[in-house]
Formats: C-alpha cells, sequence, structure tokens
C-alpha cells in the first residue's frame, strides 16, 4: 500500500467518537447483546487504544464501522461460555477431564424439567409431610440391585469419606498395601482416611496379601475392612489377593463391616455387549459386602454422584450423619439420576439408549465403516502434503475402569510432512481444539488419530473439518 501517512494530530482527530461507533449496526447489536454499559466501556477501550497507537504513523484510521466490529467480537469472546461442549475423539469413553459419562437423552428431559419448575425433591404429594431427597432413587436402587438400602452422595470419594467417618471414626481400617490407591491425585485413600479419622492399618505387601493377612490384624481397635478396586493399575505376576467371599466371612465373623470399594461400579454384566466381564455391583453384595461403593459417571452412564449401598442399618447410619449435608445431591443430577436408573429396567435397549454403553459396545467393523465415511473430508481438511488414512487402534475405557483392557477401535490418522513431525502435530491438534466445537483427537507415534469410537453427531463432525479446511493455519 502507497497511502501517504497521515499527521499524528490529524489521524487522532479522525478517529470516531465513542457514539458513532455505538451508532452503527455492529455497535448497536453490541448494546443489545451486551448491554449499553458494557458495549460502551468495550468501545472506549478500543478507541483509547487506538489514540495511543495513532503515535504509529498509520495510512488512515479505522473508522467507526471497523471499530464496532471488532468491539463486538472481542465482545463476544469475552462472554463465550467458559465451559464448552467437544468432540471427545480422543478414544478415552469415560475422560474425566472431558466430564465422564454422556447423559441419556431421558435423563437430559428429566434435568430440564427439574431446572426449569419447582419439584417434589423433599416433598410428598400424599400429605406434605417432608420426604427424604434419597427417597426418589433409594427403592430403584434396591431394585436394580439387591441391597437392602441405598444412599447417595456427591461422588464415590464422598461416598468412601462417609462409610470411613460414619463407621471408623477413631479406629482402624484394615486395607491391603496392594490397593492403597490413588486415581488422578485428588483421591488418595490414605489421605482421605486421614480426613475420616480413621487409621490406617496396611496388610500384606504390594503384590501378595493373603486373608491370614487380615485375620491377624484384626482387633477391638478394628472399625472397617475395606476392599478398593485397583481402578488405574494391574498388578501382575506373582500376586495374591484375599478373596472377597471370604474376607467377607472373616469380617462377619469378627463382627467388623466390610466394604467394597469398586469404584466404577457397573450393575450389568458388559460380557453381554462384548467386553471383559467386570465384577458387578450384585457380584460384590453376593460376595457378602456390608457396604458397597461406587460411582454414578463411570460405567453406570449417569451423572456424578457417589453410591452407599448395602446393609440397612449400616447405610441408615451414614445417612444419620451430620457430614452427608455437605455431600448430598441436588434436584438436578437426582432427576438426571433416576432417569437413567430406570433405563436398566430394560436390559435390552440399553445399550441403544444409555450413549456410555453405545460407545463400549460398537465393534470395530461398525467404527471402520463410519472412518470410510468421512476419510475424504478428513483428507480434504488437512493442510498441503499431508497424509490421510484409516487406521485399527485400540480404545480405552477411562476413569479407572478396567485399566488394562482395550476396545478395539478406528481412527482417521494424519501423518505430517517432513521433518519436526512433533511440532507439526501439536499444530494441527491445537487448531483442532480451536475449531467452533473443538475436536479432540490423541497424538500417538507419528500421527494424530481421531478415534470414531464416541462420534454421534457425524454431520456436526464434518461441519468442523469443513471449518478446519476454511481456516488458515
Ligand atoms: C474413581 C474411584 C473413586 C472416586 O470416585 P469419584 O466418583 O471420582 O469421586 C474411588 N474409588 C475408586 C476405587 C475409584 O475407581
Amino acid at each position: 500500500m502507497s497511502a501517504i501517512p497521515i499527521p499524528q494530530s490529524e489521524a487522532r482527530q479522525l478517529l470516531p467518537s465513542v457514539d458513532r461507533v455505538l451508532q452503527t449496526e455492529n455497535g448497536r447489536l453490541a448494546v443489545a447483546t451486551y448491554g449499553q454499559s458494557a458495549a460502551s466501556e468495550a468501545v472506549r477501550g478500543a478507541v483509547a487504544q487506538l489514540r495511543a497507537r495513532v503515535a504509529e504513523p498509520a495510512a488512515s484510521p479505522p473508522d467507526a464501522v471497523d471499530i464496532a466490529g471488532a468491539v463486538l467480537a472481542a465482545l463476544e469472546r469475552a462472554n463465550a461460555p467458559s465451559q464448552r461442549r467437544v468432540f471427545n475423539l480422543t478414544g478415552t469413553v469415560l475422560h474425566t477431564n472431558l466430564g465422564r459419562a454422556v447423559m441419556p437423552e431421558e435423563a437430559v428431559a428429566a434435568v430440564v424439567e427439574a431446572m426449569r419448575y419447582p419439584t417434589t425433591l423433599e416433598f410428598s404429594l400424599d400429605g406434605g409431610a417432608r420426604g427424604e431427597r434419597d427417597d426418589h432413587v433409594r427403592g430403584l436402587v434396591r431394585e436394580l440391585t439387591g441391597a437392602e438400602d441405598a444412599f447417595l452422595v456427591n461422588n464415590n470419594a464422598a461416598a468412601v469419606l462417609l462409610v470411613l467417618a460414619t463407621h471408623a471414626s477413631r479406629k482402624e481400617v484394615i486395607v491391603s498395601r496392594g490397593e492403597l490407591i490413588e486415581i488422578g491425585g485428588a483421591f488418595r485413600l490414605p489421605e482421605i482416611m486421614k480426613r475420616a479419622g480413621a487409621k490406617l492399618h496396611e496388610v500384606g505387601t504390594t503384590n501378595r496379601t493373603h486373608l491370614r493377612d487380615f485375620e491377624e490384624a484384626i482387633s477391638h481397635k478394628t472399625g472397617l475392612i475395606l476392599k478398593a478396586h485397583a481402578s488405574n493399575y494391574a498388578i501382575q505376576g506373582f500376586t495374591a489377593e484375599a478373596p472377597p467371599q471370604r474376607l467377607a466371612a472373616i469380617a462377619k465373623a469378627s463382627g467388623v463391616p466390610f466394604c467394597d470399594d469398586l469404584g466404577s461400579g457397573t450393575l450389568v454384566d458388559l460380557s453381554r455387549w462384548g467386553m471383559k466381564r467386570e465384577r458387578t455391583v450384585q457380584d460384590a453384595l453376593k460376595d457378602g459386602a456390608d457396604l458397597v461403593t461406587f460411582s454414578g459417571d463411570k460405567l453406570l452412564g449417569g451423572p456424578q454422584c457417589g453410591f452407599i449401598i448395602g446393609r440397612a442399618d449400616l447405610v441408615r447410619a451414614c445417612a444419620k450423619n451430620h457430614l452427608k449435608r455437605t455431600l448430598r445431591l441436588d434436584k438436578i443430577r437426582l432427576a438426571a439420576l433416576e432417569a437413567t436408573l430406570k433405563l436398566y429396567r430394560d436390559p435390552d435397549r440399553l445399550a441403544q439408549r444409555l450413549p456410555t454403553l453405545r460407545f463400549f459396545s460398537r465393534g470395530q467393523d461398525e467404527i471402520r465403516q463410519q472412518a470410510q465415511r468421512v476419510l475424504h473430508d478428513w483428507r480434504s481438511a488437512l493442510p498441503e502434503g499431508w497424509g490421510a488414512e484409516l487406521r485399527d487402534c485400540a480404545s480405552q475405557i477411562g476413569s479407572g475402569a478396567m485399566p488394562v483392557d482395550t476396545l478395539p477401535s478406528a481412527a482417521l490418522a494424519a501423518i505430517p510432512p517432513g521433518k519436526r513431525k512433533g511440532q507439526a502435530l501439536d499444530q494441527l491438534a491445537a487448531r483442532l481444539r480451536g475449531l467452533p466445537v473443538p475436536v479432540i483427537g490423541r497424538i500417538k507415534d507419528d500421527a494424530l488419530l481421531i478415534d470414531l469410537r464416541c462420534l454421534d453427531d457425524e454431520d456436526g463432525f464434518r461441519a468442523q473439518l469443513a471449518t478446519l479446511r476454511g481456516s488458515s493455519g
């Protein structure tokens, strides 16, 4: 451009007034959307910045329309929700950082209703007497699991905390050394015990714990025997674990409650849908656990919550603990949970209706076919010189459910040209994250993989690819 630089003083005068910017179409839109004060403030800021910058000689200062456009875009960015929808194509179905289980439509509808209106959360329509909020799901949980009673709290960490605080405060909790777990850094069993006022009594060794280790440890100081699911690791090789049925028998003989913390906790035999059979909640109860704790948003596929189920007297004692008030569920999650649990009454249609199970049960062939359908769009969306192909891969369950088991899956792969592949892959991953609906894949070896196991919204994904092609990289 060969524009003649305008002297600074003149350029300053050429800048439009705040009012003129607000009078433009985008200016009025900014006022209508974000309010008079936020819009004026933003325009004033933009004009002030330009005034300062006019110190550098410019061809011509921006006019009111340009400024209004920039201000509106900045306001939109600042007001975009912080928590955004994404495409979870990482290959980890229950991704804790991406919010774990995706809720079934039945739960979505129930949540909208519960958010929009007052509800019978703690109100009985039969006579107006105050009911208990857990009553909305208690019967259902008992029906589905066969447990005598059930109590719900904020998450499974809270369930374990409440069990410990209720039954083992100022007492000892016997745990195998092989099960002193840390999950995601935020949940460390020894820490939770300390908070609950319980004393940890470790038995056995990291790889081997025998029944007699527990037997020898039981004393008048024992409050609880705890078994914890080795959620995010596997001990292999020369190992031994006390069988839960035998542990339950020892506990019973000594009059000490036995709690089985399943972590993920599934209510159905997953082998029916082609997965490895995971010990179910019902199995744990049948094996004789007095209390079983598990999460709502892992294998169960519902909202974040924690279950405490089992012997009625022990569950009720948890419900009477003063701590429970700080851990309770709100009406929104109770609505989501009730709707999710009801789907379990019809196991034949569970895999269609419950997204988590739908994702788990998708066969590799079906996912490959889907990958074939979108491969062309994927290829055209990639930068010049990149290779695009269909690759078989392995999906993970996630959230500490079956840590070493994977599900055969298929992915769209992007392979960068030339050297410095790492940098190119990072850049592509960043561009995918920058899409209107961010696409989250994973980098493995020399390629970026988009695992299609969890792709429900194929059209929406294609639309994102079209945007990727349009964006500069
Ligand atoms: C995941 C897990 C927890 C914690 O559950 P949250 O629902 O995440 O609070 C506790 N114990 C075990 C064994 C787990 O796998």
